[in-house]
């Protein structure tokens, strides 16, 4: 398989082979097409398998660049993991014009307010800070069609669970959501049952 089959906009695969992608990895080829048909997915997936590109990839190719809703949340859960994700979402859709940006606990709250006087298509999030900015209606997630929730089994802990279901509600009714974990400890599988039906399921 190639990259082409997925039948991406041009501007989208000239970032994927400016990155230096040649071929799919294994969790891309399974992914993206399941991604880009709105399924909910549930991957198991290590680090160094290609599982960031696995979600960015469709992520970028449905967001619609003439609306100025986010369309898009990728939760995270650490500030740093946020900000490389991030970064790998400027690179990859650095030629169409997506705005990306991230949110996360531990800096000015109030820059993240002027931000999102702006356009903003793809929001790579820590759950506490994304559900303040949402809750306050700074951060309009209603349109918001496409969750993504990398390192779930982290993201998932007990604590973070009512918040995570809170920022959900909060996203379109018609959402999917698709769950990136190493592992599936039981708060991960309740947290599936719950609120991820009918998943598609890759285990590499
Ligand atoms: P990840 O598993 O997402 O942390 O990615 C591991 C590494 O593989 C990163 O350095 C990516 O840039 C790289 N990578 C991801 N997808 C591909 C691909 N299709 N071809 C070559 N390298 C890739």
């Amino acid at each position: 398989r190639d990259f082409e089959d997925f039948f991406l906009k041009r501007e989208l695969l000239m970032g994927i082979f400016e990155k230096g992608f040649e071929k799919p990895s294994p969790i891309q080829e399974e992914a993206v097409p399941i991604i880009l048909q709105n399924r909910n997915v549930l991957a198991r997936a290590k680090n160094g398998t290609g599982k960031t590109a696995a979600y960015i990839i469709p992520c970028l190719e449905k967001t619609d660049t003439t609306l100025k809703s986010i369309q898009v949340l990728i939760l995270i859960p650490t500030r740093e993991l946020a900000l490389q994700t991030s970064a790998i979402v400027k690179e990859i859709g650095k030629h169409m014009g997506v705005q990306c940006m991230v949110t996360t606990g531990g800096t000015s709250l109030k820059d993240d307010i002027m931000r999102l006087y702006n356009p903003v298509h793809i929001i790579v999030a820590t759950p506490g800070r994304i559900l303040d900015l949402a809750s306050k209606k700074v951060a309009d997630l209603s349109q918001c069609q496409t969750i993504i929730m990398d390192e779930a089994d982290k993201l998932l802990s007990p604590e973070f669970q009512p918040v995570l279901e809170q920022i959900i509600g909060l996203c379109h009714e018609e959402h999917q959501i698709c769950l990136f974990s190493a592992t599936f400890p039981v708060t991960v599988k309740n947290f599936c049952k719950k609120s991820v039906p009918n998943a598609y399921s890759i285990n590499l």
